[in-house]
């Protein structure tokens, strides 16, 4: 039985109270270890030793900072094989899916930001006539949270702290209890990379309890959080009154707008990913699918036999396409909202079941699952599934398909799927959502700004976007 406990100062250590979780593996059910379940107190050395690293980090030389970050975005990528085998055993997700995407991603952000820091300037205001100058210092914040879900766990928890560290603040991190495992690793090649003790602290445990003492703790000065809209507003009314800095990333319903005159080959394929990759479980996935009536029908059947296709299965296998769930929880709640279509009197076109995979019996896996809706106000397309489902629908005009995809709660991404240009720049201007993605889907550059509109976020993520969140600036004016 494997036991992960924190990461503080440098070391590991067990935390204050006896206290433990069982961890899943979703593959076939079982327990595999056990999480730290962290109490105030763990939090409280996790602080304090961010609070002593603070004044040598924050005037480590930007060099030096760098040269750690990249370090460390080496060392993941030579530890490629054990992180990714890691990933998909803790998450359930594909192997190939964490050896090509979660794990390189995760090296990419620390290379990112080590890099990016070494471009991140001040910025300088000459006031003309006034024999003024002012120049913006822009300082670390001290020491900030940074609290990360389940479904990129490692990528997602470097993405926020790889930021943080660049800037010259010291963290306190919680990854995601469900699948906290790629960031007690971590702990490892922090030390290996030479990172000082206390700048980076993984504090283990679940939300309620160690998130919630991370946020509540009155000299933690920002919190960088991703995770689901329910639990963002709760944050967001705990840290409120305390005039913290919150950076949220929440939930999303993202919409895919298909015109006729779009590239229907690279359509077809990459939808079959922005609906189903990572079992759906991306904030990004797309799951509203409206499509140009000339065009449905042709689209509808392809898209069945495609995703009928895919093959569903043990996670480890190179063949495998959709893996296992995260956790049983998630499974049934999945499973509730397929349950809604009949009930709403919405058509199953394909999948829509547990599957039980001979050697794997007790793991969490559900069918791709198509829904066809006939309005885009029933729950399926209201609330986040996230998870392997998405509805299609057809419709007749652009201003039409707009409102659709502008009439939700969220707004996260958006695709659109057209190859003329003054639709893609009409179109591109009246989506409400963070990213407009034209004939292509999670395509990232890392100097993009990241984030969501309404209730799927507040603040941006990404490039310099983040190296200001983490940075207070401050205004030097001097006269002469
Ligand atoms: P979640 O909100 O349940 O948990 C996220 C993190 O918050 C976990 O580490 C959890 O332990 C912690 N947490 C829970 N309660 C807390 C509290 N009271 N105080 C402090 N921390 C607390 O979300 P999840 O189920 O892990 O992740 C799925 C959600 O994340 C989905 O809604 C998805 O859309 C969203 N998400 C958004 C993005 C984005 O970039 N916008 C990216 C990935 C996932």
């Amino acid at each position: 039985m494997q036991y992960l406990n924190n990461y503080i100062d440098g070391n590991y250590a067990d935390p204050i109270a006896d206290d433990w979780l069982d961890l899943y593996n979703p593959s076939n059910g079982d327990v595999y270890g056990k999480l730290a379940k962290s109490k105030k107190e763990d939090v409280e050395n996790a602080y304090k030793a961010a609070a002593v690293a603070f004044p040598s980090w924050s005037n480590t030389s930007i060099d030096e900072r760098s040269r750690i970050l990249l370090k460390v975005a080496e060392l993941i990528e030579k530890n490629l094989d054990r992180l990714a085998e890691a990933e998909s055993m803790d998450n359930g997700k594909p192997l190939s899916l964490a050896k090509a995407v979660d794990i390189p991603r995760a090296s990419s952000n620390f290379r990112f930001f080590g890099n990016a820091i070494t471009q991140f300037a001040s910025e300088a205001h000459e006031s003309v006539g006034m024999n003024t100058m002012n120049f913006t210092l822009r300082q670390p914040i001290g020491v900030v949270g940074c609290i990360s879900p389940w479904n990129l766990p490692l990528y997602l928890f470097t993405w926020k702290v790889a930021p943080a560290i660049a800037a010259g603040n010291c963290v306190v991190a919680k990854p995601s209890e469900v699948t906290p495992l790629t960031a007690f690793l971590l702990g490892e090649i922090l030390t290996e990379a030479g990172l000082p003790k206390g700048v980076l602290n993984i504090v283990q445990g679940v939300g309620p309890e160690t998130g919630q003492a991370i946020v509540e703790h009155p000299n933690i000065k920002a919190i960088s959080f991703t995770g689901g809209t329910k639990t963002g507003e709760h944050l967001a009314r705990t840290a409120a009154p305390m005039f913290k800095k919150l950076s949220l990333e929440l939930g999303g319903k993202n919409p895919n707008l298909i015109f006729a005159d779009c590239n229907y080959d690279k359509l077809i394929d990459t939808t079959v990913r922005s609906s189903f990759a990572n079992q759906g479980q991306i904030c990004l996935c797309g799951s509203r699918i409206f499509v140009e009536r000339s065009l449905y029908s042709k689209f509808k059947s392809d898209f069945v036999a495609k995703v009928s296709a895919l093959k569903i299965g043990d996670p480890s296998k190179a063949d495998t396409n959709i893996g296992a769930l995260v956790s049983k929880e998630h499974l049934e709640k999945v499973q509730s909202y397929i349950a809604l279509a009949e009930t709403e009197g919405d058509t199953i076109l394909c999948g829509g079941k547990r599957i039980t995979v001979e050697g794997l019996e007790n793991g969490y896996y559900l069918e791709p699952t198509i829904i066809e809706v006939t309005s885009n106000s029933c729950k399926l397309n209201q609330e986040e599934i996230f998870g392997p489902v998405v509805t299609i629908m057809p419709f007749d005009t652009e201003d039409e398909v707009i409102a659709m995809a502008n009439d939700v709660k969220y707004g996260l991404s958006s695709t659109l799927w057209t190859s003329n240009v003054n639709r893609t720049m009409r179109v591109s201007k009246k989506l409400e959502a963070g990213i407009v993605w034209v004939n292509t889907w999670l395509n990232r550059d890392l100097r993009t700004p990241f984030g969501g509109v309404k209730q799927s976020g507040v603040g941006r993520e990404g490039g310099f976007e983040a190296l200001k969140f983490f940075t207070e600036a401050k205004n030097v004016c001097i006269s002469y």
